[in-house]
């Protein structure tokens, strides 16, 4: 699923490619992909420039003068960007692969800018959306998500989470934080990595976290998202990490691969049935001591 490295890659990509360019023409191919009230449609983004691209954890809002359109990817939609006078860029999905042929059978939506700028979102799955709305609801919109500190923005401090793991005292590690009302925008890819990184069980209960862990659980986070973000997230298909074996993701998507810091094989389990990936011997059930 994209999480917040792949979001904000996209949310990159449109910002250096699109922003102030006019939208000149939209094919919508998969209509309950645009969520709109009554009066609200893309017709209304026609002629109009990008004016702002914003992200917040998954969510990705884009203003258009005085309609805004809150794409949210999802489980596997991408933003794929062509055109002869752009670079392009590849987000979110990896599926269909990148380089493929658009528009895709998956396409669902085609925005064309000036200078024929083309904006690709395709999703094989179906439950990608875009939300319309009027561009002053976008703020109230957005706080009606309920959504925590965007893990890369100024509001995740480690004073922060300190103070916000102390109020989760029951919570398992992993649920918490993939719950986005914690934390907004990591996924159950990312969450892996940190997790591994802190040298953590994904089951431990935050009252159990000593100071040092608690610390050492936000240094991965952070860490974990400075490697991810700019490479634009991890490649991941059928479940399985793509580049070779040493190389970023370090768990998620290799079960028996082994662990790079103790040579244990990874291995695969369910907690809250999303498929976990953990050293045995790095995140033992206990701590140890
Ligand atoms: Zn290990």
């Amino acid at each position: 699923m994209p999480e917040l490295p792949e979001v904000e890659a996209a949310r990159r990509g449109l910002e250096t490619q699109f922003l102030g360019r006019t939208l000149v023409r939209h094919e919508l191919r998969l209509p309950k992909l645009v969520v709109a009230p009554v009066g609200l449609s893309l017709d209304l983004l026609l002629g109009k420039p990008l004016r702002a691209v914003q992200r917040h954890g998954k969510y990705l809002p884009l203003q258009f003068d005085d309609t805004a359109a809150i794409v949210h990817l999802k489980l596997s939609g991408q933003l794929v960007a062509r055109g002869p006078n752009i670079p392009g860029f590849n987000a979110g999905h990896p599926v269909p692969h990148w380089g493929a042929d658009l528009p895709h059978k998956s396409t669902h939506l085609v925005l064309t800018f000036e200078d024929d700028a083309t904006l690709f979102l395709t999703d094989i799955r179906h439950f990608a959306r875009i939300v319309l709305l009027p561009s002053n609801e976008l703020d109230d919109a957005l706080a009606a998500l309920k959504l925590g500190p965007d893990a890369i923005g100024p509001r995740f401090t480690r004073a922060w989470f300190q103070e916000a793991i102390r109020r989760r005292p029951g919570a398992r590690l992993k649920p918490l934080l993939l719950d986005q009302s914690f934390v907004a925008g990591l996924g159950n890819i990312y969450v892996d990595e940190a997790l591994w990184e802190a040298r953590l069980h994904p089951e431990r209960i935050a009252s159990s976290l000593t100071d040092d862990e608690t610390n050492g659980l936000y240094d991965a986070i952070v860490r974990v998202l400075e490697i991810a973000v700019p490479i634009g997230g991890a490649e991941i298909l059928n479940g399985k990490a793509q580049p070779e074996h040493g190389a970023f993701p370090f768990v998620h998507g290799r079960q028996g691969a082994p662990c790079l810091r103790c040579g244990t094989p990874i291995v695969k389990e369910r907690v809250n049935n999303r498929g976990t990936y953990r050293c045995p011997v790095c995140q033992p059930e206990i701590r140890p001591g």
